[in-house]
């Protein structure tokens, strides 16, 4: 059964630790991180983003396949199913589809604006026994076509949205989405602490996971982040893995055309990329 991020992500806050989001794609993707999640009996959340959503043919498809998933494969660790970056439309479509987790990114709105949405959809969500995620200051790099400028979030205008009863907040800290530029001046630990403090037990969310340097996860989670997604890695991971089958042959070797077996080692690669971050976050065992 899919549960809300809330109970998971309070534990992870008062734990030090931080529970990953590995967005999903397909079926090999959500497998793969189901299995890992339960061999390592961390909790987890699954990702999707609304480009991804439509690529899987909708929110609905997405819901059937992770609870058949859940059932089939015997999963006994907490999931959530989490909208990532929703647009105000997009996080109505979750929450009647059935997502238990709705991410609401109004960052790139007037802050009066980003409040007043926001507000509307705590109060849905808490009706529904969804969490929510809000996000204050634009996160860097490209997310289904949008590019944010990677601001660093004002801890005031972080308040003001935490009050209002979000579940977690995604803060701008100078986090950007895909790969980190050669000359990426790191995290602002500065912000984070001020952002922490001012928003006290509410866990936060590091956005753009992928390359930052794990001395660096270590700190953040340290400072109160609580919940760190992961989408680029995977991708990378899954794309070197297939590529090497393919470059040497395997394909034209007997029935190696077979996507069962094609598939095999992006699938391998995708389950050691999540156990490694599950251990650097240090959620495992805490399902
Ligand atoms: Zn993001």
């Amino acid at each position: 059964m899919l549960v809300s991020a809330k109970e998971m992500l309070n534990k992870a806050k008062a734990g030090k630790y931080a529970v990953g989001q590995f967005n999903i794609n397909n079926l090999e993707w959500t497998k793969a991180i189901l299995l890992t999640a339960e061999e390592l009996k961390s909790p987890v959340i699954l990702g999707v983003s609304e480009g991804a959503g439509k690529y899987m043919c909708g929110y609905t498809t997405i819901v059937g396949m992770v609870n058949g998933m859940i059932n089939e494969l015997g999963i006994t660790v907490p999931v959530a199913l989490h909208l990532d970056h929703g647009s105000y439309e997009g996080a109505k479509k979750c929450i009647e589809a059935g997502f238990s987790s709705i991410m609401f990114d109004g960052s790139h709105y007037p802050i009066e604006e980003n409040l007043a949405k926001t507000k509307e959809l705590v109060g849905i969500c808490e009706e529904k026994g969804l969490s929510l995620e809000a996000e204050v200051g634009a996160i860097g790099g490209e997310e289904d076509g949008v590019v944010g400028g990677g601001e660093v979030a004002d801890p005031e205008e972080c308040k003001m949205i935490a009050d209002l009863g979000v579940t977690m907040l995604a803060a701008g800290i100078g986090n950007i989405h895909g790969k980190y530029p050669a000359n990426w001046a790191g995290l602002n630990f500065e912000v984070l602490a001020k952002i922490s403090e001012k928003t006290e037990t509410m866990p936060l969310v590091l956005h753009g996971g992928t390359g930052i340097p794990a001395d660096m996860i270590k700190k953040a989670i340290s400072l109160g982040v609580s919940k760190i997604n992961v989408n680029t890695e995977c991708q990378l991971a899954f794309a070197a893995a297939t590529r090497e089958y393919v470059e040497a042959g395997k394909d034209l070797e007997g029935k190696g055309f077979d996507p069962r077996k094609l598939l095999a080692p992006g699938v391998e690669a995708i389950k050691a990329t999540v156990k490694e971050k599950m251990e650097l976050f240090g959620s495992v065992g805490k399902a």
